[in-house]
């Protein structure tokens, strides 16, 4: 337990929460890392036509003790899994994961026994991103909505707080296996033949 958990709550927290969500969203150095093919596009920011230096983020780290966001770009074999946790391990706290693509957040086409079926099952995840590939501008715009939730995290009491609500959610939401289906796949199957189901 650090300093943080010993703030007193009250208005000076709040100040100094957003005095410290600023700061740490104003200074994120990501990991050099890439696990396949979404790893181009996130090259691809690095670029001037993307700029990622406008967020003061060029500096791609070498080493994960000096980096705080890591950039999960590509699907995670079974073989590398225990090297991103260990790369996860290495990184400063508080730190940060955007899972980008859907190989790194579900698998992807690869549903195999080969492929991690999503990288939240080895390291917690802040922001996933859809796309195969996402473009450069989808990354960016997954960095801005990361900004937005270290600009919005709590310390001290709130944080305590703030993660209780979070646990109670979780635990009352329903399961997707019990949520109602959005599309009906079957109804097709119960149209007439040569029948336009669209009128
Ligand atoms: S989401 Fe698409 S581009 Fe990204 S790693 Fe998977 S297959 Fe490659």
């Amino acid at each position: 337990m650090g300093l943080e958990e010993k703030l007193p709550a009250g208005f000076v927290l709040t100040t100094l929460e957003n005095v410290a969500g600023y700061m740490r969203k104003a200074s994120i150095w990501p990991a050099t890392f890439g696990l396949a093919c979404c790893a181009i596009e996130m090259m691809a920011v690095g670029t001037p036509d993307y700029d990622i230096a406008r967020f003061g983020m060029e500096r791609f780290s070498a080493t994960p003790r000096q980096a705080d966001l890591m950039i999960v770009a590509g699907r995670v074999s079974q073989k590398m899994a225990p090297v991103v946790r260990q790369v996860y391990d290495q990184m400063a706290n508080p730190k940060w994961v955007i899972s980008m693509g859907v190989c790194a957040s579900s698998g992807g086409m690869f549903n195999n026994y080969a492929i991690v079926q999503g990288v939240d099952h080895v390291i917690p995840v802040d922001v996933y991103l859809p796309g195969c590939p996402p473009r450069p501008e989808m990354l960016l715009n997954a960095i801005i909505e990361l900004h937005k939730q270290i600009q919005g995290s709590k310390l001290g009491v709130n944080r305590i707080a703030a993660a209780r609500a979070a646990e109670q959610a979780a635990l009352s939401a329903v399961p997707t296996h019990l949520m109602p289906a959005t599309h009906d796949h079957t109804a097709h199957l119960a149209a007439p033949a040569g029948k336009n189901l669209l009128g």
